[in-house]
């Protein structure tokens, strides 16, 4: 029989629906809190509220913690997978920090919902027990955290929330989920490359995250660096170029120390050093600037507060963020 563990972090999936004023917010008692009742017989869970926050209110310093109290935990108990639940909106933030951070073979799952709990139609009762599902399944180890929902498997590193609103929100754009879940079964039909793990002590520096925009200059960018950042995450246009008004502020900040790592704000393909032009992306290269393999912004600015714990030289920066 499987031993999971289910950690509970707030979100919709832990919140209730106001039936008089249409509200969605906690209340009294996890709504999931019954579930090693459901399951009784077919798997031992034990489940747990470390903290009952909507995912807007998760920072940093929050994954951490629970990045910690998952090792700690693992070190206590041979559990067999971890189950997360997590507000959705931050959901791909907690996941690919803790796919950076934990250094385990075990299926760690993370999974919310769109709907509250007393909500018509309402999906987390149905998400948790899937997650659990994949938890307990001895393929889904040595695959880095994955996110399960909707009856699909995604990696922490390509999940993004796609639609506000809709129960089929979390997609991996480009990739597409690595496996899907049936009634009975656990399919994955793509194989995962899981390359770094930091187990880094704390989360110390500020990274702020700007997206480009036609007719862009180096207000916003002089700005940011002096309120007094540790580096910067660029969303920059098409495959990697900026607005060439901006290049006086990239120059300031990389003089400065600060490292720039850009990605695309286009959410498919890779930034590459392709133009030569004034704020090009052979340009922006030439000037020092790093560029993020693949990765979206949010989650480009998780990679980097993790690896300015270690260093900010952009010549040690570069190769961890070529995959
Ligand atoms: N605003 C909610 C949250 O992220 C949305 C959700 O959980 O689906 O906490």
């Amino acid at each position: 029989m499987k031993n999971i563990l289910i950690i509970h972090t707030g979100g919709t999936i832990s919140m209730k629906e106001n039936k008089e004023t249409g509200e969605v917010n906690t209340q009294g008692r996890h709504p999931l809190e019954e579930i090693s009742t459901l399951l009784k017989g077919e798997t031992i869970i034990e489940d747990e509220i470390l903290f009952y926050l909507p995912s807007p209110h998760i920072t940093p310093d929050h994954m951490l913690k629970l990045g910690k109290h998952i090792h700690e935990r693992l070190i206590l108990k041979d559990y067999d997978g971890i189950v997360i639940t997590h507000g959705t909106d931050t959901l791909e933030e907690t996941a690919y920090f803790l796919d950076l951070y934990l250094q385990t073979k075990k299926p760690i799952i993370v999974t919310g919902a769109m709907r509250s709990s007393n909500e018509i139609g309402s999906d987390g009762l149905y998400n948790l027990l899937t997650a659990i599902k994949v938890a307990s399944c001895d393929e889904a180890q040595s695959k880095g955290v994955l996110v399960v929902m909707n009856d699909e498997i995604h990696t922490a590193k390509n999940v993004t929330k796609t639609s506000t609103s809709n129960v089929a929100t979390f997609q991996s754009p480009q990739y597409g989920p690595i496996g899907i879940t049936t009634k009975k079964d656990v399919f994955f039909h793509h194989r995962t490359n899981h390359y770094d793990s930091y187990p880094i002590q704390q989360l110390s520096k500020k990274v702020a995250l700007i997206k480009a925009y036609a007719g862009m200059d180096s207000a916003v960018i002089d700005a940011i660096r002096e309120s007094g950042v540790n580096g910067i995450v660029l969303e920059a246009l098409g495959q990697g170029n900026l607005p060439p008004e901006t290049v006086p502020a990239i120059e300031k900040t990389i003089e400065k120390g600060i490292p720039i790592v850009l990605v695309s704000r286009c959410y498919q393909g890779i930034v590459q050093d392709t133009y030569s032009y004034e704020g090009g992306g052979r340009h922006l290269r030439d000037l020092g600037v790093i560029f993020a393999n693949g990765l979206t912004g949010p989650k480009a600015r998780i990679k980097l507060l993790i690896l300015l714990e270690m260093t900010n030289n952009p010549m040690e920066l570069t190769p961890m963020f070529s995959y």
